[in-house]
């Protein structure tokens, strides 16, 4: 009698464990829609819905069909921060051409209380991270003495390549706002699935507005780090996306619109 329940309480514990690990393991991915060279070259619709994206994920950054936005999802939550600055829910039933998202759960966590702009912040960033060959989520809360972002306008077809769009982008400054960033970094090699380095969205704590993140100053903020092994990507079904030319490297593109 004994035996048995010794026996029954190591498979239970087995079975438990390895429940849990098998759990984590499959959240602890990122899944992008898409890839960052197609959306380079105007591919802005895809077949990924919102309600499919939160099964992915429940934080990330990205856009919508027609590049009608930049995205920022943070809890479970997504918003929209549409051509005007200001910050909307997002409808289950939106689709997106190209989205990264993951179950943000932070590895490590700091927190850091001396003034630094974006640029300090990614070399501070770069110390940190224990190598250059993984992925990486970043949420950064707290208080911002300055920041400017940047939104997309809505497109119609013909789609121009995504270096016309951002020439005249639509940017907006905030001066001593609470907020959370996410982003992410994705190591050199990847260039072309995604944007090598780190590339982050904000959105105020009010929930109103937001966008790409072009320059920041901090001043006392909360920085956790998600550190992610794993990469499931889903590649739209469309005729855009076979037809589109991603063989070119696009380095000096790709820095001209995230920066
Ligand atoms: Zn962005």
């Amino acid at each position: 009698m004994k035996i048995d329940g010794y026996l029954l309480v190591v498979v239970f514990l087995c079975l438990a464990t390895h429940g849990c690990t098998h759990l984590q393991k499959n959240e602890d991915i990122v899944f992008q829609a898409s890839t960052i060279s197609a959306l380079l070259e105007g591919v802005y619709d895809g077949n990924v819905t919102y309600k499919d994206l939160k099964k992915r994920g429940d934080f990330g950054i990205g856009t919508f069909n027609s590049l009608d936005g930049e995205m920022i999802g943070l809890e479970g939550k997504f918003y929209q921060i549409k051509d005007d600055g200001m910050a909307y829910s997002v409808p289950d039933t939106m689709k997106t051409p190209f989205a990264v998202v993951t179950f943000f759960k932070p590895n490590e966590a700091l927190f850091l209380d001396n003034t630094m702009d974006c640029n300090q912040l990614e070399k501070h960033l770069d110390t940190i991270l224990p190598t250059k060959n993984i992925i990486y989520a970043f949420k950064i809360e707290g208080d911002f003495k300055y920041i400017k972002t940047r939104s997309v306008p809505k497109q119609s077809k013909p789609y121009p390549p995504l270096i016309e769009v951002v020439k005249d982008q639509p940017t907006f400054e905030f001066s001593n706002v609470k907020g959370t960033i996410a982003g992410f970094w994705f190591p050199d090699y990847m260039e072309g699935i995604n944007v090598p380095g780190y590339h982050f969205h904000l959105i105020t704590k009010d929930k109103k507005a937001g966008g790409h993140l072009l320059e920041c100053e901090l001043q006392n903020v909360r920085i956790e780090i998600d550190y992610i092994s794993e990469l499931f990507m889903a590649l739209p079904e469309n005729s855009e996306f076979y037809n589109a030319d991603l063989t070119k490297k696009k380095t000096g593109e790709l820095e001209k619109v995230e920066k």
